[in-house]
């Protein structure tokens, strides 16, 4: 989900990595938020049956980002370099913006 290197004046740079839990499913593994959010009034006109399987979990779906891994891969920062981190963080932050309209909060750490 994230790539792990930074471009410093157009030089390709890896950084270190570590795994985190995927912001997504919050280590899961699946999720059903696929389905959206259901007030009790809603929940209540989908019927018994699709109400049981809900909470049975039976609805969720494979998490798309970790595969059902519960974790991802992000860069560590405690063995990166600061400035590197940092710049990592900036670009990274504007490819997911660009991809999936996500905020820079979930870059935030392992
Ligand atoms: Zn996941």
């Amino acid at each position: 989900m994230f790539d792990h290197w930074v471009y410093v004046e157009d030089m390709k740079t890896e950084l270190p990595t570590c795994k985190m839990v995927c912001p997504r499913c919050n280590g899961e593994g699946s999720h059903s938020k696929h389905l959206g959010t259901f007030t009790a009034e809603e929940m209540y006109e989908q019927g018994e049956e699709f109400r049981e399987d809900y909470i049975a979990g039976k609805l969720d779906k494979m998490c798309e980002i970790c595969k059902g891994l519960r974790v991802v891969d992000t860069v560590d920062e405690n063995a990166s370099d600061p400035t590197l981190y940092r710049l990592w963080v900036e670009q990274e932050s504007e490819r997911l913006m660009e991809s999936w309209g996500t905020r820079k909060e979930i870059l935030a750490g392992c």
